[in-house]
């Protein structure tokens, strides 16, 4: 999966995703990504969200709408995905995944309890990237 959320300096928000689904998807399985307040969420006055990870879990616990809420009132970027994140694995142990997000202020979170996320982003001109590992990084940065 490939996430990607932008803010331009009208405060316009774009958030998109696109993946390839689960190994051994069913036919006609939809998943997560195309579902608003599940893979992918973008609201101007809030935030962009885009998830990762295991699509019937993201679904259910409303992923990036429950992130998208958290913001809205106040938790900032990967406080909130942490939560979100948390939420998720309260309800569905096994379930694995990864959040970016960028708020209506063009703060940037990303967090993920997925065995590994690349995650990049520019900000005031410069690049910040990285490959990282571990099930416990789902502490906000
Ligand atoms: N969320 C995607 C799905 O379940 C898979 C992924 O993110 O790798 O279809």
């Amino acid at each position: 999966t490939v996430g990607a959320v932008a803010i331009n300096e009208k405060g316009e928000i774009a958030a998109a995703t696109s993946t390839g689904g689960i190994t051994g998807k069913l036919p006609g399985r939809i998943g997560d990504t195309p579902i608003i307040g599940g893979g992918t969420f973008c609201n101007d006055s809030i935030c962009g969200a885009s998830a990762t990870g295991l699509g019937e879990a993201i679904m259910r616990a409303n992923l990036t709408s429950r992130i998208a809420h958290l913001i809205e009132n106040g938790t900032p970027a990967s406080t909130a995905i942490s939560a979100g994140l948390q939420f998720m694995t309260d309800k569905i142990p096994e379930a694995d995944g990864g959040v970016i997000a960028i708020t209506k202020t063009g703060e940037v979170g990303f967090q993920f309890n997925s065995h590994r996320m690349s995650w990049a982003y520019v900000q005031n001109n410069e690049l910040h990237y990285g490959i990282e590992h571990g099930e416990d990084n789902i502490e906000p940065l």
